[in-house]
């Protein structure tokens, strides 16, 4: 059972106690009910907040791990980063060490008059 479900099952029994305050005519008592109910409702909101950014915390350990793992790949020759074994969705290099070291991206470059090209580092420079 979630913690959603336990919430869930406190403000049914919430509706039972606020039943039963009526059938006993305890305006007080019903009065602490609302207040405890409101309570439970906000702590609900509250968790579904926290559940959300916990998905997003999980999502940026994921992305770093994999960051990690694909770092632990690499080696540096020539001034660019090659990877030593096979990651899916990228070619075995030149990468540049700049956006690597920078950003931890792993950018393809190209080489032209003898020099090495990133697009994305060019990009940034003109910006
Ligand atoms: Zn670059």
């Amino acid at each position: 059972m979630g913690v959603f479900d336990s919430v869930g099952n406190v403000i049914a029994g919430m509706k039972k106690v606020s039943d039963i305050a009526q059938k006993l005519r305890d305006v007080e008592l019903q009065g602490v009910i609302i207040d405890l109910s409101l309570g439970i409702i906000a702590l609900k909101e509250e968790m579904a907040k926290l559940r959300e950014e916990n998905l997003h915390l999980q999502g940026k350990i994921n992305e770093m791990e994999k960051k990690t793992d694909i770092r632990s790949k690499l080696v540096l020759r020539n001034s660019a980063y090659y990877l030593t074994e096979p990651v899916q969705g990228y070619s075995q290099g030149p990468f540049c060490m700049t956006c690597m070291d920078e950003d931890g991206l792993l950018m393809s470059v190209w080489n032209k008059n003898g020099f090495r090209h990133c697009g994305r580092c060019i990009n940034k420079r003109f910006k």
